[in-house]
């Protein structure tokens, strides 16, 4: 069943300086480094794409995939990679780029993972964040924008795998399109 878009909730405008915001303070904070960037699939590939464009200091780029949520709307808890990274991260300056943190528990135990493998540095930086759904102790060091706890789409996320096109992030609607 599709679900009805009930609002934007963050047009490509806000999103496009929220972009050149992060990436600005990225290239300060690593001003004569180079950065690897971790991008956790799939819901981060969007705002991934976006901001290295617009980082200036030298960066990598490898992807890793977790799962932590089935077809529904809510955190299963679980957290199992898919798809881990090609690069060996030790004596890497890695940041990990997210979609979206909600409770946090898929970023903490992606987090202590990663740093088992000895990196020179491990933050975090994420297109969105619901502060008020955390059940863990994890903050961003990079977040794009806080977003009241409504499920979001667009912009890179999902819905039952639909909608990570949509250019803006967008609410859906609680009830189901009729016409499917
Ligand atoms: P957490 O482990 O922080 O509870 O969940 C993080 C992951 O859950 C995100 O990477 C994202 O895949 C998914 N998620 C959390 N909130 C939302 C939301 O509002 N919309 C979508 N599409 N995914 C969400």
């Amino acid at each position: 069943m599709a679900k009805v878009v009930e609002s934007v909730l963050i047009g490509r405008k806000d999103i496009d300086l929220m972009c050149r915001r992060v990436a600005g303070d990225i290239s300060r904070d690593y001003a004569g480094k180079e950065i690897l960037i971790v991008g956790v699939l799939k819901g981060a590939f969007i705002f991934l794409a976006d901001l290295v464009r617009y980082i200036t200091v030298p960066v990598k780029v490898d992807f890793i995939a977790v799962s932590s949520y089935g077809n529904d709307t809510k955190s299963s808890g679980v957290v199992r990679i898919n798809k881990d990274l090609d690069e060996d991260i030790t004596g890497c300056h890695v940041i990990v780029v997210e979609d979206i943190i909600d409770t946090g528990l898929t970023l903490l135990k992606l987090k202590n993972l990663l740093q088992t493998r000895g990196p020179a540095s491990l933050k975090i930086c994420t297109a969105f964040d619901k502060p008020s759904r955390r059940t863990v102790n994890l903050e961003p060091d990079y977040c794009g924008q806080v977003v009241p706890d409504r499920f979001v789409v667009g912009y890179g996320l999902d819905f039952n795998r639909s909608y990570r096109n949509l250019p803006d992030l967008c609410v859906l609607a609680d009830e189901e399109d009729s016409d499917e």
